[in-house]
């Protein structure tokens, strides 16, 4: 029978490295809902639109088409049948991925995808309101976090290493700042640890170390 594992925290917390190392290791699919967000920012901002206004994002929602095709188990983003997986992880994305999260509009559009694909197998599934409201019925439920400093540091060389050199440590700490503000004060759907959640803080810890801890929940 298919189930669920649901990782949600902030960004950089590295739960996108452990969701998708716990897939891995456990042979199932991994599935990132930020990807999903991602794909609705860059829409708006391709399309000269204001990802924080709800009518003009209503409109856009209408007409654009958003697809997710899973190819040797990696997530490929199809916005109006281009392949823009390659094009959503700039710092311009991120904060429209933000501010365009927060209309109700595309999250009720994005939730009802994101069960129907969690519902044909098993899936772990990263993001922010998993647990608390996409699958409260998931199996386990991992709330990964860590200072934003060290996020910010992960962020950055993340940055560097996919070739961008458009900001330095401060700007992505306050870009940091700024997205865990509006993700958690947001109204609809916020970022939110289930009190039931367990959680993993990977601040100090290496990934691969704060993967075996995971597992070794999910074995119990
Ligand atoms: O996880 P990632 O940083 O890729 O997510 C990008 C943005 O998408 C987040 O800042 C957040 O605003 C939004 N998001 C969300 N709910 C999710 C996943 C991401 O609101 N389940």
């Amino acid at each position: 029978m298919a189930y669920q594992i649901a990782v949600d925290g902030p960004s950089g917390s590295g739960k996108s490295t452990l969701a998708k190392g716990v897939a891995k290791k456990l042979g199932i699919m991994y599935l990132d809902t930020g990807a999903m967000y991602r794909t609705c920012g860059l829409s708006a901002l391709k399309k000269g639109i204001d990802p924080s206004d709800p009518v003009a994002v209503e409109n856009m929602l209408q007409t654009m088409k958003l697809d997710i095709e899973f190819r040797d188990g990696i997530q490929h983003m199809i916005l109006d049948g281009e392949d823009v997986t390659g094009m959503i992880r700039t710092p311009e994305v991120s904060m429209a991925a933000s501010s365009i999260s927060a209309l109700p509009v595309i999250r009720n559009a994005m939730v009802d995808m994101q069960r129907k694909i969690a519902s044909s197998q098993s899936f772990v599934i990263d993001g922010r309101d998993i647990a608390s409201n996409v699958l409260p019925n998931a199996k386990y439920k991992f709330f990964v976090t860590a200072s934003a400093e060290k996020r910010a540091e992960r962020r950055l060389l993340e940055l560097n290493n996919n070739g961008n050199f458009s900001q330095n440590y401060e700007e992505v700490l306050a870009d940091i700042i700024k997205r865990d503000k509006q993700d958690s004060e947001r109204e609809f759907a916020p970022l939110r640890q289930v009190p039931e959640a367990i959680v993993i803080d990977t601040s100090d810890i290496g990934i691969e170390e704060t993967l075996e801890t995971l597992l070794s929940y999910i074995k119990e």
